[in-house]
């Protein structure tokens, strides 16, 4: 599902911004010539809001506060259809990774709380979520033991806590 139609103000087109994108990431907005192979073949745009050739197509026009101030940003599933097979040679998940990591960087209160969540988990525990139980069609409980599943190996939390809060994770959970 598409966001609701928004026109676009040509007083905030930011023309350094696609220059910069394509210098940082390496991948060029301006080749890109909508013919939206990415957006049909990409796993998060089948099930949820993410519209990955708009997104290039923004990008190339320099609207920058719109892709920054983007929810859809966040719904990438890094499944890399959409560089495998772009016909252009544009890289667009590497150019949402940018606007991740720019957003979090401008202070952009559009990261979604289950990631925040998740990012703490993570801290915590060394897992996006603790291990749960499965719970069949009828509602009945199974853990890895009653599954003959062998006991999982756990990650090496403190380790993985000092990596993040060196990248500068902190100000994102706080
Ligand atoms: S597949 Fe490539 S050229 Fe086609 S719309 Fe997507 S980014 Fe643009
Ligand atoms: S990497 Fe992200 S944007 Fe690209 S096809 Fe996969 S889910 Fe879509």
């Amino acid at each position: 599902m598409n966001e609701p139609r928004k026109v676009v103000d040509l007083s905030k087109l930011d023309y350094d911004f696609p220059k910069y994108i394509k210098q940082t990431t390496g991948s060029n907005p301006f080749v890109c010539f909508t013919c939206r192979t990415c957006s049909s073949l990409c796993t998060s745009g089948k099930v949820n809001v993410l519209n990955i050739a708009k997104i290039v197509r923004q990008i190339a026009l320099g609207l920058k506060e719109d892709v920054l101030g983007s929810k859809e940003i966040w719904t990438c599933a890094t499944c890399m259809k959409c560089q495998e097979f772009c016909p252009q040679g544009v890289n667009p998940l590497d150019m949402i990774y940018f606007l991740q990591n720019k957003a979090v960087e401008s202070g952009m209160p559009t990261i979604p709380i289950a990631y925040i969540e998740m990012v703490k988990s993570i801290v915590r525990i060394g897992l996006i979520q603790a291990p749960q139980e499965v719970i069949s069609a009828d509602f009945d409980e199974f853990d890895r033991e009653e599954l003959e599943l062998p006991d999982l190996s756990m990650p090496d939390a403190e380790k993985i806590k000092q990596i993040l809060l060196k990248t500068g994770f902190r100000h994102v959970i706080k």
